[in-house]
């Protein structure tokens, strides 16, 4: 199936209140832009550098998510433009993020990443943590950003009782952070192989790369 089928057989599955970032990394800007010809507008990138090539190339009606880890010292270059971070798991990256975006006389949003699966190598923060960070003097004196939701990763497994537990463990999580901070409102969960177990579970925001763009080829 081309882009545009895959695109329109997803958003036919999505509810109203379910937004989809479709995650084209890697992937070349006629791809995007056959996406774009269809109606897509928001697009998910893991590497700065790629995410701003594709902003400069692209038409600037786009909305730019970061959904990759991002380092602290290559904040400078996506600042001007990104309009959803969803990768943020510490207060220092989050005080870098505002001093980029206060450069620029912007506002801009952020996730908090919880960690929400067993394998080490996925980043995050504990919920508990998250909940110290809102709660912070420090973090109420950031003007520049706003944390307006929380993202996670399930684990890469196949048992999907274990992935569904994970998700509403975020879910949990999501809904304990509101209680302190009620400008959260998004859940980002979900990719290509689960995203309709992660809408179940409340989901309101999915990233979908190869069912839409096909498989990613990193050589
Ligand atoms: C690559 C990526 C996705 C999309 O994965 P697919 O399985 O291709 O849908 C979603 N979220 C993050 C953080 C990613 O890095």
């Amino acid at each position: 199936m081309s882009i545009k089928d895959n695109l329109n057989s997803i958003k036919s599955n999505l509810p109203e209140h379910v937004t989809l970032v479709a995650v084209s990394k890697t992937k070349p800007v006629c791809d995007l832009m056959e996406a774009y010809n269809v109606g897509q507008r928001i697009f998910g990138e893991n590497k700065i550098q790629e995410m701003a090539d594709k902003y400069a190339e692209m038409p600037k009606d786009i909305e730019w998510h970061m959904i990759g880890h991002v380092q602290r010292n290559k904040v400078k270059y996506m600042a001007e433009f990104v309009s959803l971070i969803h990768g943020v798991e510490s207060f220092k990256l989050l005080n870098e993020i505002n001093k980029q975006a206060q450069k620029h006389n912007r506002i801009i949003d952020c996730l908090l990443q919880i960690k929400i699966a067993e394998e080490d190598s996925k980043f995050g923060m504990s919920a508990s943590d998250a909940s110290t960070l809102l709660q912070s003097d420090e973090f109420s004196e950031l003007k520049n950003i706003k944390v307006v939701g929380v993202m996670g990763m399930a684990t890469f497994t196949d048992d999907m009782t274990q992935v569904e537990n994970e998700f509403k463990f975020l879910k949990h999580t999501f809904t304990e952070l509101k209680a302190i901070n009620s400008e959260l409102h998004i859940i980002s969960m979900g990719m290509s192989g689960d995203y309709k177990l992660a809408i179940d579970c409340g989901s309101t925001m999915v990233r979908v790369g190869s069912s839409i763009f096909g498989t990613r080829n990193y050589n």
